[in-house]
């Protein structure tokens, strides 16, 4: 089998915790991987983002990613849709000179959808849509504004032309139903996977020794600096706690120097006279974070939205519990009161509440811990590759005449 992955406006193989390189690049890089080692051929193409990158770049056995000229590798991710044509054609002159043949088509977000969606049709072989998040639901989490108008439109365009669409946990498949009249029998789920062999419990004392947090409780956050994450509220919540002299909030992710949340969430903890018990460690390796999840007392979501929400999944691979909100996909990894706890209200209160329990109950935390642990091995990448590997065969020997049928 061989695939053909389109990740137009962000490169997998980026670094992580900065811009647009999150969850998505994580999944979509396992996913290549994985794949490639159960004698899948897979190449992704991405827009190039850096003059300076190899043209093509080995992701692992069987797996390339190739870089694919189409607008100033400079531009915004605001302002590449118009390029997208170009991005179009030298995909399909790339692959008519190579003379490779594809049997499916996966784009990976709302910009790759019609990239995904032409190759497709140009090849004569199935398209599979995964969105990650759609304009319609952070809309509703008051996020989003900034998306542009057509967003939703191409989003509905593309759920309509498709295939197939993966998507990571249930609520997805109702949202894209009740928002985007998406088939539901369209829309297979299959739940996002962490890699066990990376996140692990590492030793507690000397992950702190080693990031230099001893002494002092510890509530992490990992992710993209952006509003979505609610980063505001681990503040908020953190600077009620009783015992703030002793906790130390440390927050990983994000360009300290370019990314505007940066400045905003220094100055919030300035203003709740907390900032010297805040660490930003900006972007941090992924092999580093480890370390981090098993640092820390407890990782802290407090997200508006989460369609899977990879940090929770990786802090519980490290025998860490998550104070998560209630959320989007974050009720299928976080049982509530058994593996962490689960915040229906956006606002510091009642995360306080919950901070308080856990960080003042060793046996509590050590429990759920373990309880997170034990969860998070049923969860591994495998099983995930697994199924998507059953899945594209399934659509392969269907063909494209289904497209008609749905
Ligand atoms: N991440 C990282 N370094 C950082 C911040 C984040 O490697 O400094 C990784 C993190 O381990 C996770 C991903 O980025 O795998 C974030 O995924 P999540 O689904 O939580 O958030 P998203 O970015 O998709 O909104």
């Amino acid at each position: 089998m061989r695939l053909a992955v389109v990740c137009y406006h962000s490169c997998p193989m980026a670094r992580l915790g900065e811009r647009d390189a999150g969850g998505m690049s994580v999944y979509i890089r396992s996913l290549a991987q994985g794949l490639g080692k159960q004698d899948i051929q897979v190449d992704v193409f991405s827009r190039r983002h850096d003059s300076t990158d190899p043209f093509i770049v080995e992701m692992g056995e069987g797996a390339r990613l190739i870089h694919v000229e189409a607008g100033p590798p400079e531009a915004e991710k605001t302002d590449i849709a118009e390029y997208l044509p170009t991005f179009i054609e030298n995909v399909e002159s790339f692959v008519a000179e190579e003379g490779t043949e594809y049997d499916l088509v996966h784009s990976h977000y709302w910009l790759s959808g019609p990239a995904g969606i032409a190759l497709s049709k140009t090849w004569n072989k199935p398209h599979v849509a995964t969105f990650h998040t759609l304009a319609e639901v952070k809309r509703q989490a008051r996020s989003g504004l900034e998306d542009p108008a057509e967003r939703s439109s191409i989003e509905r365009w593309v759920a309509a032309e498709t295939d197939a669409i993966v998507v990571s946990d249930r609520h997805e498949r109702d949202f894209l139903a009740r928002l985007y009249d998406a088939p539901p029998e369209k829309v297979a789920v299959v739940p996002g996977g962490v890699d066990i062999e990376l996140f692990h419990p590492r030793n507690k004392e000397e992950a702190r020794a080693r990031l230099g947090l001893n002494g002092d409780k510890v509530i992490l956050c990992v992710g993209r600096l952006d509003p979505l994450k609610g980063i505001d509220l681990a503040l908020g919540s953190s600077a009620l706690l009783e015992d703030r002299g002793h906790v130390k909030v440390v927050i990983v992710g994000g360009d300290l120097e370019k990314d505007p949340e940066a400045q905003r969430l220094q100055d919030l903890a300035d203003a709740l006279g907390i900032s010297d018990r805040v660490r930003f460690e900006g972007a941090v390796p992924h092999d580093e974070l480890p370390w981090y999840y098993s640092a820390a007392d407890l990782l802290m979501v407090p997200s508006y939205y989460e369609s899977f929400g990879l940090v929770a999944l990786e802090a519980m691979a490290c025998g860490t519990p998550v104070v998560a909100a209630r959320v989007g996909g974050l009720p299928s990894l976080v049982k509530d009161g058994e593996t962490g706890y689960l915040v229906p209200w956006h606002c510091p209160e009642p995360f306080a509440e919950r901070l308080e329990v856990l960080l003042a109950h060793d046996d509590l935390r050590d429990h759920m811990g373990q309880a997170a642990f034990l969860r998070a091995q049923g969860m591994a990448w495998e099983a995930v590759v697994q199924q998507f590997a059953t899945l594209y065969e399934e659509l392969i020997s269907r063909g494209v005449a289904a497209r008609e049928a749905v």
